[in-house]
């Protein structure tokens, strides 16, 4: 690994929004997973079905109608509907021979989330066809929650009735701004009168839980235009809020930019600044009723809001990935597909593996990929460590823990320790001190 790809974290100080993702989303860092690690995963699938241990279902759809700049994902905004359909048939051929493999069989999904690239890019036929090839392979019929990752600008009522029928449950819809000039600026395809029509239907409809997705600090931004965003997003009253700060990795838009103009620094606004805009919605949300549960989520009803997703697969659950670029987790091994569409496809149409990369998760690493994840909720429980893993955090990582809570970061209150809001708003930062030395001066992606 070349020394420019090391990132490391901004911290609480006055620094700059520079290149790299900073967001930890999985544990151990990406780039430790590997190509030798592959068989590992086909041996897996060969074992025995482990009975009813939670399974989940991650489906990828890679297709968008613009490109954002700040967008580092792979994705297409260029494919036609034969494209799009060959892929949707490969997905399917994928899924299917998961479900025939010994490991896979006759277990059926509590989970399942459409992600991308933008899901709600695909039409109402496409999706109802789709769906119905997954449930036809495996029924959902025991899933907890369906989640669906939606562009505003591609949801009309027809669309949104559409997916409701599928059995969604947890409706999805990256907003990130009300403002038309900042989504304009930021390369953004819909528009905020957008969001509106869309939001209405969507409560018309009455899904389960709608989550608007917002972005603190895209080009742009300013303190007027944040503290509006916060005010429209109230008046909507959303089941939950997420929200993100920008970050800037390698493959973006915006870096290439940088790149060009010989420049360090993302012309987003800093780090304190954007934890400053995120700290100040959240003390409006709570005002207008809502709780913080994480480092980015606010929701209206903490008791009937659940983030199945989130939770099963922080807590270790099995989970198939379907498409290109996906990211999945087998039997303690993490893998991700192909991530070129075309070489993709071919491999399944070929009856070839998917599978590019993998990493066979040692216990430590599943103990400390639990314990990393869970701090970003804002507050870990050492009994649940402790009869999980029989690891005593306060043996373990007493130094840091010390020093965090003479920092200020860390309260202990009975049976939990949490963070501070302030602590919260950069835990990931903080959270490389937990790291393993070998992955202490990883890149992400
Ligand atoms: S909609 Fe999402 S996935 Fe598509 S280009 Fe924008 S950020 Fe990337």
């Amino acid at each position: 690994m070349s020394k420019e790809a090391f990132i490391k974290p901004d911290n609480k100080t006055k620094d700059k929004t520079r290149v790299g993702n900073y967001f930890i989303s999985n544990y151990p860092p990406f780039s430790f997973w590997n190509e030798k690690d592959v068989p590992c995963l086909q041996s897996v699938m060969q074992s025995p079905s482990p009975g009813d241990a939670p399974l989940g279902l991650y489906y990828h759809v890679p297709f968008c109608r613009k490109r954002c700049h700040f967008c580092y994902f792979r994705v297409y905004t260029d494919k036609n509907s034969k494209e799009v359909g060959r892929y949707l048939s490969a997905t399917l051929r994928e899924f299917q021979s998961y479900a025939d493999s010994p490991y896979i069989a006759g277990r059926k999904p509590k989970f399942i989330y459409f992600g991308g690239g933008t899901p709600s890019y695909l039409s109402a036929k496409q999706l109802i066809e789709l769906t119905d090839g997954m449930k036809k392979i495996m029924p959902w019929d025991e899933a907890e929650e369906v989640t669906f990752e939606c562009e505003p600008g591609t949801l009309s009522r027809k669309k949104l009735e559409a997916i409701k029928s599928i059995g969604v449950t947890r409706l999805s819809l990256g907003v990130e701004n009300f403002s038309d000039h900042i989504l304009d600026t930021n390369g953004r395809a819909h528009r905020s009168k957008e969001v509106f029509l869309s939001y209405g239907i969507a409560k018309e409809l009455g899904f389960e839980n709608v989550n608007v997705d917002l972005i603190a600090g895209m080009l742009e931004e300013t303190d007027e235009n944040w503290t509006d965003c916060i005010e429209r997003t109230i008046d909507l009253s959303p089941d939950c809020v997420t929200i993100y700060q920008m970050e800037v990795p390698f493959n973006t838009t915006i870096f290439k930019n940088m790149k060009e103009q010989g420049k360090l620094t993302a012309p987003v606004a800093d780090w304190p600044t954007k934890r400053r805009w995120v700290a100040e919605a959240y003390q409006r949300l709570e005002e207008a009723g809502y709780t913080i549960t994480s480092t980015c989520t606010a929701v209206k009803n903490p008791d009937s809001t659940k983030f199945v997703y989130r939770d099963r697969l922080w807590a270790g659950a099995d989970m198939v990935s379907l498409g290109v670029a996906s990211f999945g987790h087998l039997g303690g091994i993490h893998y991700q597909n192909l991530t070129h569409i075309d070489q993709y496809c071919t491999a399944i149409e070929k009856g070839e593996s998917t599978v590019r990369r993998a990493l066979m998760t040692t216990d430590e690493e599943r103990f400390l990929r639990e314990l990393i994840l869970q701090w970003k909720l804002g507050r870990v429980r050492p009994n649940y460590f402790k009869e999980k893993f029989g690891v005593d955090l306060s043996d373990r990582y007493g130094e840091i823990l010390k020093q965090w809570k003479e920092e200020g970061d860390l309260v202990e209150s009975g049976e939990e320790l949490s963070l501070t809001r302030e602590a919260l708003l950069r835990v990931d930062s903080m959270l490389h001190q937990l790291f393993l030395p070998q992955h202490q001066d990883a890149r992400y992606v």
